[in-house]
């Protein structure tokens, strides 16, 4: 007889998936984990009855992770990676030739053991890459003391309850500035605004408390059932937001960053595009930054969205 396997999140109602095959279950030092088979999605990935990833759908999540900043950055060379144990997110990013070394630093060793022995498929060799740098750490005390400066830093955490509470605070938040380069990137999940908009609100007002820009975008992610999943952009770098289709498609074939599912130029700009509902919850958010006196500009894209000359250099 099948098992089937709740999601937990969501306090009043449940999504239960079919497990064919429990692959793997453990409760680690930090969290539930278990990998189990479903004939729609493949191989689930489960962490504290919250659906991390399936390996049907994860390409949108993961190539819009990695692709939204790296692409909009002119040359990034230095990434950091918090969280991501499962490897997808590492992945994308080693697709750019521009990038030198990858840092991962994931708290749970299991979820990196558990990846690479039950849906190898998502990592494929990113671990194995002479690029890779993989820490396990608590990613809280990994960038409140590291002396490396990064292009991007890229908070692939999960939600804010268990040991990734930590990944959604002004403390994190601040020492991720701390260790970006100059005109660097952010960028972090920021989960269903529909259900949830006051997980959007809160790092947006937060981020424009600590940096000039700052541009939630959307993707639509399957597995996470609610509506668009938010991601979250933060940077002082005006132009890592004016880069148009045409650059961003150069850089991709400059790069050679081929065979992508969900990432492309027009979704790239288009991610931006925010529906009404989700742009009042970022303008209240920015209004809230605003009278504490501390603002940052709103970044909605709009199709008259000018070219900035002085990208010319990277035609
Ligand atoms: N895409 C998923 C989502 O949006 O829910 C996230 C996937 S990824 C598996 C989340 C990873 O963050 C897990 O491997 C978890 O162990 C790791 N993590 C949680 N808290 C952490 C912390 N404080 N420091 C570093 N990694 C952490």
């Amino acid at each position: 007889m099948d098992r089937w396997i709740e999601e937990t999140f969501h306090p009043h109602w449940r999504v239960r998936l079919e497990a064919t095959r429990v692959l793997h279950e453990v409760k680690t030092d930090h969290q539930h984990l278990v990998i189990f088979e479903n004939p729609t999605w493949g191989t689930v990935l489960m962490l504290d009855g919250v659906c991390q990833l399936t390996t049907s759908d994860e390409f949108v999540y993961h190539e819009m992770m990695a692709h939204v900043p790296l692409m909009a950055l002119q040359r990034p060379k230095r990434v950091l990676i918090i969280g991501g144990g499962d490897g997808g997110v590492l992945r994308e990013v080693l697709k750019h030739a521009s990038v030198v070394r990858a840092t991962l630093c994931e708290i749970d060793r299991t979820v990196i053991d558990t990846a690479r022995q039950h849906y190898p498929s998502i990592p494929g060799n990113a671990f194995e890459d002479a690029r890779t740098e993989v820490v396990i750490a608590d990613g809280l005390r990994y960038v409140a003391e590291t002396d490396e400066r990064f292009d991007a830093i890229i908070v692939d955490s999960s939600e804010p309850i268990g040991p990734s509470a930590v990944l959604h605070t002004r403390e994190f938040f601040s020492d991720c500035r701390r260790a970006l380069k100059r005109g660097g990137v952010l960028v972090t999940q920021n989960g269903l605004p529909f259900l949830f908009p006051a997980h959007l609100s809160g790092t947006t007002a937060v981020f424009a408390s600590l940096f000039k820009r700052v541009a939630p975008y959307l993707c639509t992610q399957p597995c996470y059932f609610g509506g668009p999943f938010a991601l979250n952009l933060a940077t002082d770098d005006k132009h890592v937001l004016k880069v148009d289709a045409k650059q961003l498609a150069k850089r991709q074939k400059k790069r050679g960053v081929h065979g992508l599912k969900y990432w492309t130029p027009e979704v790239h700009i288009g991610a931006f595009a925010l529906p009404a509902y989700v742009q009042q919850v970022v303008a209240a958010a920015l209004d809230e930054a605003r009278a504490k006196g501390k603002g940052a500009e709103a970044y909605v894209a709009s199709a008259s969205t000018p070219r900035d000359p002085s990208e010319a250099a990277d035609a």
